[in-house]
């Protein structure tokens, strides 16, 4: 976490942030202007320790147009969509919406580029291919080639005491969840 000394330059700036924030949200949009920074949000949030800045700190910057220091900020994607911060606001903004919604932003342009973005895109890809979380198959997907071959013994260190499976792991309802993700990304396109 961090208090907003970082210095803000113009080049980080887009003054239509906020409302192409709220047009995308739609109703739940009608909220972020009510903001009005009481800190209910950061305080009932379980991962605020690890981000770099808190939910209301981020509602601020969305408040400011610094699209920059929002969209490259970790807070998006450690966001564990709890709903604490949108159940708990005493002016109804759907922060947990609000999150979802920056994540897709930051998605969409490959400008916004960190760990923990390729950790959510590498992570998706390998539930919508088996149904299910594979350790190993995650893995091999994030570390480049020289880890994985520099890690293989204590990879079979790990196999042989039973805590890792070498084998692809797949769920028998893997259709069923491939499904699941094509439903959801058509409506997406769908509501654009
Ligand atoms: S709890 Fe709501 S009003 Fe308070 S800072 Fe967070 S978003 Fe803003
Ligand atoms: S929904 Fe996200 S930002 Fe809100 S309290 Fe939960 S983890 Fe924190």
């Amino acid at each position: 976490m961090t208090t907003l000394s970082r210095k803000i330059t113009s080049d980080m700036m887009d003054p239509t942030f906020e409302t192409t924030l709220k047009n995308r949200l739609g109703e739940k949009g009608e909220k972020i202007p009510l903001c009005f920074q009481c800190g209910v949000c950061s305080g009932s949030c379980p991962v605020v320790f690890a981000m770099d800045y808190t939910p209301r700190q981020i509602m601020e910057l969305i408040k400011l147009g610094v699209k920059e220091l929002v969209l490259n900020s970790s807070t998006i994607w450690l966001c564990a969509a709890c709903y604490s911060c949108s159940v708990r606001c005493p002016q109804g903004v759907d922060l947990k919406q609000v999150m979802e919604t920056l994540k897709e932003i930051a998605i969409e342009d490959p400008k916004y580029s960190r760990d923990e973005k390729t950790f959510y895109e590498k992570f998706i890809d390998v539930v919508k291919k088996n149904g299910r979380m594979d350790e190993v198959a995650l893995y091999v997907k994030l570390m480049p080639k020289s880890t994985v071959m520099r890690n293989l013994g204590f990879g079979f260190k790990l196999y042989q005491k039973g805590k890792i499976n070498l084998r692809p792991v797949r769920s028998n309802a893997a259709g069923d969840v491939a499904k699941m993700f094509e439903n959801v990304l058509s409506e997406e396109v769908q509501k654009q």
